[in-house]
């Protein structure tokens, strides 16, 4: 059974993620921060139905919380097979308004955090030989985003870190891969005017925003042991609205 750590697992892709691993039969670790209770009622909507997950507490914005994550897991299983850093924060500010604060916070929480997770994930695949890393990235971190420029940097920063760690890695037989998803539905995007998403909806050939699933579908795609020869690369699933 494959250990497979997903960040920000606790709401949004991330739970859908969760949920597909582990009806894929692997063990699941729901990473959150702030959202205990939302974790929890996945971990026992899951463990009810006799699949294997847990949740573990770390804001991976700090590197000292995801080493005692990793730690634990390490103390438990081993180490982790798949990690997908989904974890991530968005906020929309005229370029001219954003503070070094929330310079400082962006970047810790989308790109350092996956900086974090890699560092402490790697020793253990690079041992076993095996390894599959999937890193959420964002539709605005390839053609950039209008009142989103520190989410854009960091989400592009993010395509960077993918395609570097893909050459130094590949020959320790770890793939890393990044999905950049276009609008999907979840909290994040709700706090966009109803006026915005049929703007966003109306510029997307399918004339649809995304869900959750179709994600993690690609998520878990990606992670399969099969999938071996697919590293480096960015996976747009944005319903064609960047091609
Ligand atoms: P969401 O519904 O707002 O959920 C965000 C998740 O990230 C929550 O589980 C939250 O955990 C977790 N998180 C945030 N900061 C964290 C931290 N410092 N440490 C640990 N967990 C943290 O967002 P989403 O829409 O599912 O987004 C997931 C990922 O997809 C993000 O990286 C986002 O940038 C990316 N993305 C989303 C969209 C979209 O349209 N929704 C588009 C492109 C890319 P807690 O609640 O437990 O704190």
């Amino acid at each position: 059974m494959r250990n497979v750590l997903v960040t920000g697992g606790s709401r949004g892709i991330g739970s859908e993620t969760v949920r597909l691993f582990a009806e894929n039969g692997d063990n699941v670790y729901i990473n959150f921060n702030r959202s205990r209770s939302t974790a929890e009622s996945l971990k026992n909507s899951l463990t009810d139905k006799g699949f294997s997950a847990k949740i573990i507490q770390a804001d991976v914005s700090v590197p000292d919380d995801v080493r005692n994550m990793f730690r634990q897991i390490e103390n438990e299983v081993g180490g982790v097979d798949v990690l997908v850093n989904n974890a991530g924060i968005a906020q929309t500010k005229l370029f001219t308004d954003i503070t070094d604060d929330d310079w400082s916070k962006m970047l810790a929480s989308n790109l350092s955090s996956v900086f974090y997770c890699c560092r402490e994930a790697l020793p253990y695949m690079i041992r076993k030989h095996f390894g599959r890393i999937v890193n959420i990235s964002s539709m605005w971190g390839q053609v950039g985003g209008s009142c989103e420029v520190h989410y854009s940097a960091a989400k592009a920063g993010i395509i960077g870190l993918t395609k570097a760690l893909a050459k130094e890695e590949g020959p320790s037989g770890i793939t890393v891969n990044c999905i950049a998803p276009g609008v999907i539905q979840t909290d994040m995007t709700s706090e966009l005017s109803e006026q915005d998403l049929n703007m966003l909806k109306d510029e997307t050939p399918t004339l649809t925003l995304g869900t959750p699933l179709d994600i993690a579908r690609a998520v878990l795609f990606i992670a399969d042991n099969s999938s071996s020869f697919i590293t480096g690369q960015v996976i747009g699933i944005n319903g064609g609205i960047v091609i």
